[in-house]
């Protein structure tokens, strides 16, 4: 296993970033990690790189105990961080040579590295005189220098034009061949240009990890549903095969279930139970795109 995260959970000071987050990754998949801002995506990114703990739970890379040894895993994971930090006063070969000095890695790989991300024709540059797009391509060099088996990316592709938005996913999905890459995106098409997989992360829990041949074969169903009395939060969770829900006013609610079995006589069932009436209930079509709207939004 290349990645193996259990029941992490993270709170700075007051703020909860994550909670029980449970997730792994089998060799040479490319996982894109999906969600808004604040869901969490870069504190698990930080944890999983060893470069701030988590109050619970644990965290393997490549079977290295990270929480333990957080060395000896950034020896095998490369990390482009969120902003892609690069002192762009360097030239983008020297800039290189400085991170494979502090890594300690062979200045031999410097080269080969240049010419996998591409950056051949800029390498002679200062990095301030290069597009965001090529800015990132020196990020990720200097992220593979050490020919890392897990590659974490942090929003590679925030910020960049369409174009290079095309080139760097085309570089992604280069790498995943022979490497493990979890990249962070709030970009639905973007997952589905380059992944194999989704994990969809809001308000720092897991909502969806799933294959997206998968996911695009799903049953989900979307039920919106008027009760005559406004009821809480924690009612609707205790549903079954609850994948997302939304209170989109007063007493109605927009539920998202993944379910083989018709769910509307549960809802019937549950508000029985409930001491509740159905005003009204709809249910409504679903593909990956309003999925992803809708638990992203
Ligand atoms: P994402 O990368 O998905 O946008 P983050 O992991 O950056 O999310 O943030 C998750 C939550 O934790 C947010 O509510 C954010 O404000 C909070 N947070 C992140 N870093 C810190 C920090 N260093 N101190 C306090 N709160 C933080
Ligand atoms: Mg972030």
């Amino acid at each position: 296993m290349s990645i193996k995260v259990t029941s992490v959970s993270k709170v700075y000071k007051t703020q909860k970033a994550l909670h029980n987050v449970s997730f792994s990754a089998d060799k040479g998949q490319i996982i894109g990690f999906l969600g808004p801002n604040g869901a969490g995506k870069s504190t698990m990114m930080k944890i999983l790189t060893g470069f701030i703990k988590p109050n619970e739970g644990t965290v393997f890379v490549d079977e290295i105990d990270v929480l333990e040894n957080p060395l000896e895993a950034q020896k095998v994971i490369g990390y482009l961080p969120e902003h892609n930090p690069l002192y762009k006063d360097m030239y983008v070969r020297e800039y290189l040579q400085f991170q494979a000095a502090i890594f300690k890695v062979d200045k031999s790989q410097i080269e080969a590295c240049i010419e996998k991300v591409g950056l051949t024709l800029e390498a002679h540059k200062v990095i301030n005189q290069l597009s965001k797009g090529y800015q990132q391509r020196v990020g990720i060099a200097a992220a593979i220098l050490h020919n890392p088996k897990v590659l974490i990316l942090d929003e590679p592709t925030t910020g960049l034009d369409p174009n290079q938005l095309v080139e760097i996913r085309g570089l992604i999905k280069e790498l995943g061949k022979d490497k493990t890459v979890l990249f962070s995106t709030h970009i639905m098409q973007e997952v589905e240009a380059v992944c194999d997989r989704v994990i969809i992360i809001k308000k720092g829990e897991i909502l969806i990890d799933e294959q997206l041949n998968e996911l695009k074969e799903n049953n989900l169903q979307v039920i919106e549903v008027t009760f005559d009395y406004k009821i809480e939060e924690k009612l609707i969770k205790r549903l079954p095969n609850v994948v997302s829900y939304k209170n989109t006013y007063d007493n109605t609610w927009f539920v998202t279930f993944e379910s083989e079995d018709d769910m509307r006589p549960v809802i019937f069932d549950f508000a029985q139970e409930n001491g509740l009436k159905i005003l009204s209930l709809n249910t409504q079509n679903k593909n990956l795109e309003t999925l992803f709207r809708e638990v992203t939004a």
